[in-house]
């Protein structure tokens, strides 16, 4: 697949496919730009070439045309980041925009309104993406975070740019990392899953136990491996019904020969709550009315003397409820963990929104060889899944 950079956009018309679905607060402010930060490289690429620029994308999950997810609120601080004129249109295609396109001039951006606006986006709806593709010459996905999704302007709408389509540069970097953390990694192989829920990666978990040497499980979901091995788990989040899959996996794991981790204690609270009472118990043993919020002490050693032993290292989901305080040690020693092998000489890849939150939080987000913006996308390229928006382009 030719990357972008050797290619020179100008005079033509190229519409980015982009995920700037970054949270606003209530005056419709940014509160954090990384994911319009992370498309800079395509976007600076494009604006060096004085190529007309589109800019099309979600943002949140709008039931109708709610002005609080209106793309409008981003124009500002676009045009800020990349020092460039920037115009809005508030629809995806129509009179407006064709006029706003013919308008444009080159090496400037224009960005239509939320895709979500239109149920067909959704749909991957043709009609739909056809409209989208008539305004534009070249079509450029860069948003690596939507990538699984059969939508029409993530996979439907390259079917009309046969031979002028392309990754953004942000997407090209995701795969190649993403690559290099489990097919062409150094071992051994460490992936780290946590989470409140182990039904949302399973999966994963499945198809990672044929490419890693350990596999460290911990957060919510542990409770549910626990307790289908006969533990006593309190109050703590259990999928009564993932019982039966949990002890499949820790079966195939035992076949393949997997290091398969859990949690051997816990950090217990009576109640869902920062400055609840707070005691440690042995995780197959939690009292009745204790919730298991964090790791013990006993497992935070261990993963962490196994995450430093590791060559390369895959870690999406907290270890706890890490927003609290009380509940944010488990996590925090295993991001730290991550950083210092990374320090001498480990690569680690790091995806999902809480994980990036967290690296955020204890100030480690640059000591991570690669941070992964798509938390679902990662772990659906993990699992050797569909990716229609990838095959949409290699097609
Ligand atoms: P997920 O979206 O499945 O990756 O889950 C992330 C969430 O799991 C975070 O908001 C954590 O607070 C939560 N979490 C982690 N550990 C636990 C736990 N022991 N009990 C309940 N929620 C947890």
């Amino acid at each position: 697949m030719e990357s972008i950079i050797n290619k020179n956009f100008s005079n033509t018309t190229v519409l980015v496919r982009v995920d700037f679905n970054v949270p606003l607060n209530e005056k419709n402010e940014i509160t954090d730009t990384s994911r319009i930060e992370a498309c800079s490289s395509t976007i600076k690429k494009l604006i060096h070439d004085k190529a007309k620029i589109i800019l099309i994308s979600h943002l949140g999950r709008p039931e109708n045309k709610e002005e609080k997810f209106s793309l409008k609120h981003l124009v500002s601080t676009v045009s800020k980041l990349f020092k460039v004129n920037v115009s809005f249109v508030d629809d995806c295609f129509g009179v407006n925009v064709n006029n706003a396109v013919n308008n444009l001039i080159p090496g400037e951006i224009l960005i239509l309104e939320n895709l979500r606006f239109y149920s067909e986006e959704k749909n991957g709806d043709l009609s739909f993406a056809r409209k989208l593709s008539e305004i534009a010459d070249i079509y450029i996905n860069d948003a690596f975070g939507t990538s699984h999704r059969d939508h029409a302007s993530t996979s439907t709408i390259a079917k009309f740019f046969p031979n002028k389509k392309y990754f953004g540069l942000l997407f090209e970097k995701e795969l190649k990392n993403l690559k290099k953390s489990v097919f062409m990694c150094k071992k051994p192989l460490t992936a780290i899953i946590g989470g409140a829920k182990v039904s949302s990666k399973i999966d994963v978990i499945i198809s990672l136990l044929d490419k890693v040497d350990n596999l460290i499980v911990g957060g919510g979901m542990a409770y549910t491996f626990i307790k289908s091995m006969g533990g006593e788990v309190g109050k703590s989040i259990v999928e009564l019904e993932k019982l039966d899959v949990s002890k499949k996996i820790i079966k195939i794991a035992q076949d393949k020969g997997v290091n398969l981790l859990f949690p051997t204690d816990s950090l217990n609270a009576n109640s869902f709550e920062d400055k609840s009472n707070l005691s440690f118990s042995n995780i197959r043993n939690i009292p009745n009315n204790q919730i298991g919020l964090d790791l013990g002490k006993e497992s935070i050693s261990s993963f962490t003397k196994v995450i430093k032993n590791s060559k390369t290292i895959i870690w999406n989901g907290p270890m706890g409820v890490f927003e609290m305080s009380s509940f944010e040690l488990g996590t925090r020693k295993i991001a730290e963990a991550i950083c210092e092998a990374t320090k001498y000489g480990a690569f680690s890849l790091v995806g999902g929104g809480d994980s990036i939150s967290a690296l955020k939080k204890f100030n480690l987000y640059n000591d991570i060889s690669y941070v992964c913006t798509g938390g679902g996308a990662m772990l659906k390229f993990l699992e050797g899944g569909e990716m229609p928006a990838i095959k949409a382009i290699l097609d």
